[in-house]
């Protein structure tokens, strides 16, 4: 008998070994089930059903955990005897066999089968076969944006009535609380402050760690907040202060130490390529210039300057990721998403202060700045 979910948790929890045995952890989170005494650190209670036997979580679609091996725990009665006519049952379930032709399959009665099922598995075949359809409903539920009425269907239910019926049965919540949950989950909580900067206020959203997350100009404010919902399908933005280890950052940059934005602890969203894209960008160093072209090169692409360059132009976290030190085969400076004036403010800026070292930028108003204010023009290459 399958000891109530609370006792399962508890003796999963305690790894008592007088549990071993007597049921199995299907996790809904990883789709691996285990042993109540795996050493795994323990799942959270939400994502546990509890199965009798260790058929009867993998028919329900899980995984045998590897360090606790529950597909080959001693002492259970699973594997052992006239298990092997459920077992052939199961893959004929898998096999698309119809429950009640079972017993004709397996030279048994079909009271028989039913016995055997619920002895072994302490569930009927259409239980299993149903649990196994649940199992699949759940990945569909978490990875898509798919229909619930759709997942239905593709389940093997008739009714969105009847699925979510059965679901909540076996997960203990519908499937539309399971896609709300798991959407809550992964929202970002996003902190949105700004910062006067002698090139323009600039918008500086981090997250709860203080990881910098996008940094654009306020005059992009719509633009940002475009990229920022491609990247965090659900997120909050809300006022707050400049964490002061990314304005200790953009004093010193702003004051002439154009390295200091290096250590700046930044994350984002995006494609792989997009990824590499703005990785690489944080490799050329303050005072020089990199070409698109040759860019993709270090990327390993040497073709790809015009992906890159798109890459380039989706960079959300402006100034820190340098994308203003990338520039046209040319030498000319193409364009730059804050407006060109400010990308040929900032390589100036860079410039000077990596030939001078001592340049103030202190005193800048807000605004577009004009070229003829600055010293160093742009080394262009
Ligand atoms: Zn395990």
């Amino acid at each position: 008998m399958l000891p109530d979910a609370a006792t399962c948790y508890a003796a999963m929890l305690a790894r008592d070994p007088a549990f071993d045995g007597r049921f199995f952890t299907g996790v809904t989170s990883t789709g691996i089930y285990c042993r109540n005494v795996c050493p795994a650190r323990p799942p959270l209670a939400k994502n546990c059903t509890f199965w009798p036997s260790a058929a009867a979580a993998a028919a329900a679609g899980f995984r045998a955990c590897k360090r606790c091996r529950p597909d080959a725990a001693h002492g259970s009665p699973t594997w052992s005897g006239s298990a092997a006519s459920v077992r052939r049952g199961l893959t004929l379930i898998d096999a698309g066999q119809p429950t009640d032709a079972l017993g004709d399959r397996l030279g048994l009665g079909a009271r028989q089968v039913r016995r055997l099922f619920a002895r072994h598995l302490g569930t009927s075949p259409v239980a299993a076969v149903q649990a196994k359809r649940l199992a699949a409903a759940v990945r569909l539920i978490d990875d898509g944006t798919m229909p619930m009425a759709e997942i239905a269907l593709a389940s093997g239910y008739g009714s969105v009535r009847r699925f979510n019926e059965a679901f909540a049965g076996i997960h203990g919540e519908s499937p539309s609380t399971r896609r709300r949950r798991r959407a809550g989950e992964t929202m970002m909580h996003l902190r949105l402050s700004r910062y006067a900067a002698p090139v323009g206020e600039l918008l500086v959203v981090t997250d709860p760690d203080g990881t910098l997350r996008a940094l654009d100009f306020i005059d992009y404010d719509e633009r940002m907040r475009r990229l920022l919902a491609r990247h965090y399908p659900v997120f909050t933005l809300h006022d707050g202060a400049v964490p002061a280890v990314i304005v200790a950052a953009l004093d010193g940059y702003f004051a002439g130490d154009v390295g200091a934005l290096g250590q700046v602890p930044v994350a984002t969203g995006g494609s792989v390529f997009q990824k590499s894209v703005w990785a690489a960008l944080r490799t050329i160093p303050a005072g020089s210039t990199m070409s698109y072209g040759a860019l993709a090169a270090q990327l390993g692409n040497p073709g790809g300057a015009r992906a890159v360059g798109i890459a380039n132009g989706a960079n959300p976290i402006g100034i820190v990721v340098p994308c203003h030190r990338v520039i046209g085969a040319n030498g000319t400076l193409t364009g730059y998403a804050g407006g060109m004036a400010r990308k040929q403010w900032l390589l100036a800026h860079e410039q000077g202060a990596q030939t001078t070292g001592t340049q103030t930028t202190g005193t800048q108003t807000t605004g577009t700045q004009t070229t003829e204010t600055r010293a160093a023009q742009p080394r262009l290459i």
